[in-house]
C-alpha cells in the first residue's frame, strides 16, 4: 500500500488474534493472507494491493461457431481509490506517501 499501512497492520492483528486461539503447538504453522491480492507496478517496483473481485463467465465459441462444453470463467480485481479502514487516498501516490 502506498499511502497507509492499514492492510499490513490489519493482517497482523488478525493473524495475532487467531494464532492466540490455537493450541501452542499449532501456532507456528498458522498463516493468514489477504484474498484478492493483486500485483501492481508502482514507480518501477512491484507491490501488492488488495482489490475487490469481480468474477465473470461467458460461453466461448469454437471457430466453427459451436459452443465449448464448459463456460469460460475468470475474474478481475478492481482497485480501491480510498483505504476502507482509514480513508486515505490510495490512488494519489505522489503526495505524502509514507
Ligand atoms: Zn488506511
Amino acid at each position: 500500500m502506498s499511502k497507509c499501512k492499514c492492510f499490513g497492520v490489519m493482517l497482523e492483528k488478525v493473524t495475532e488474534n487467531l494464532r492466540e486461539q490455537l493450541p501452542e503447538k499449532e501456532r507456528d504453522s498458522f498463516k493468514a493472507r489477504w484474498e484478492n491480492e493483486a500485483l501492481i507496478m508502482e514507480e518501477n517496483t512491484m507491490t501488492t494491493t488488495v482489490g475487490i473481485p469481480v468474477s465473470y463467465e461467458y460461453q466461448k465459441l469454437k471457430k466453427s461457431g459451436e459452443p465449448h462444453k464448459n463456460t469460460t470463467k475468470g475474474d478481475v480485481k478492481m482497485m480501491m481509490s480510498f483505504c476502507p479502514f482509514c480513508g486515505a487516498n490510495l490512488k494519489d501516490q505522489k503526495e505524502g506517501a509514507e
